[in-house]
């Protein structure tokens, strides 16, 4: 947050219902200190039924824009004149931007998981993915990955669920690799060796449940893997630790979360914000909680 809040000061923020737990204050209002920007981005509560005029509320107040976190990614289309690619591949928004009088809806998750990837030696053109989960987060994943040339594999407990996401992005991306099993311990058996990526979308490791991973413990970790754990707190998950004990290369979620809110900033702002700091407010903020 800029230290002296007047007249005119820039307003974004982030909607979600609830929005408490969000890191993301913490994380702008550093980098607009350390960028100097008289800025201020603010959390604000949106209950569903609401969604339609608190957009309308967020222009009438000048807002430049706004993340948006959950439940509020798809409802948020009917409120958008405009829809990016990406969002409209995935169905989903996290970022509106204020654009000659109009809202765009974008989704900075599909380039933050890339460049934050991409920022850890990690070019996904022509390796090979696992990827973990089907939900909300793999839909991104997937497409990100699928989109920059990587071919997939998914694995998810409802295997049903996971075809039917593979399907959807092939209608998307034609012409890509694309399969999905069942997530089991055989089938990660027998994909292991082949694969140079692994992304746990799966909430499995998450506070308060920390014990837990989608890796099993008598399943032997290959060394040559980089995996991406979207679950950021803790910030080292159980399994981040069994890749790091194998001598594999782990990235945990924190890193994706900043550099999605480090590309919603740019959109805002026309400037890369500083990443490190964004990281540092998050970990500091995690800490305090
Ligand atoms: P979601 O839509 O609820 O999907 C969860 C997925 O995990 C489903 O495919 C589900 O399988 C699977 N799953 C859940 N519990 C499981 C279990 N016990 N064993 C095996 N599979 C299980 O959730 P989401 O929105 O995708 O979020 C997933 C995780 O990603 C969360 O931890 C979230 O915090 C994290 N995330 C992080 C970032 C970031 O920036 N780092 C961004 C987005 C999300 P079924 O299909 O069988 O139910």
């Amino acid at each position: 947050m800029s230290t002296s809040l007047n007249g005119r000061t820039k307003l974004v923020g982030v909607m979600g219902w609830p929005v408490e737990h969000s890191l993301s204050p913490q994380m702008h209002n550093a980098a607009f200190a350390a960028l100097g920007l008289n800025c201020c981005y603010v959390p604000l509560a949106v209950p569903p039924d609401h969604l339609p005029q608190a957009v309308a509320g967020l222009a009438a107040l000048g807002f430049v824009g706004s993340n948006v976190t959950v439940p509020h990614k798809q409802a948020v289309w009917a409120c958008v004149d405009e829809l990016s690619e990406d969002a409209q591949a995935v169905s989903a928004v996290n970022t509106l931007i204020r654009r000659d009088g109009k809202w765009v809806g974008g989704n900075s998750d599909i380039p933050g998981f890339l460049m934050s990837l991409e920022e850890e030696g990690f070019l996904p053109r022509g390796k090979r993915a696992l990827v973990l989960g089907a939900g909300g987060a793999a839909r991104g994943i997937v497409y990100a990955l699928a989109r920059a040339g990587a071919q997939v594999t998914l694995l998810n407990r409802t295997v049903e669920r996971g075809e039917a996401l593979v399907r959807e992005i092939s209608r998307l991306l034609p012409g890509r690799s694309l399969e999905a099993r069942a997530l089991l311990p055989e089938e990660l058996g027998k994909a292991r060796d082949d694969a140079e990526l692994l992304v746990n979308t799966t909430p499995l490791g998450m506070w308060p449940r920390v014990e837990a991973s989608p890796w099993p413990d008598d399943l032997p970790f290959p060394a040559h893997l980089t995996v991406f754990d979207l679950v950021y707190n803790p910030l080292r998950t159980r399994l981040l630790s069994q890749a790091q004990a194998a001598g594999a290369k782990a990235i945990g979620g924190l890193k994706m979360l900043v550099y999605q809110g480090a590309i919603s900033f740019r959109w805002w702002f026309d400037v890369m914000p500083p990443t490190d700091v964004m990281y540092r407010a998050c970990v500091d903020e995690m800490a305090r909680r």
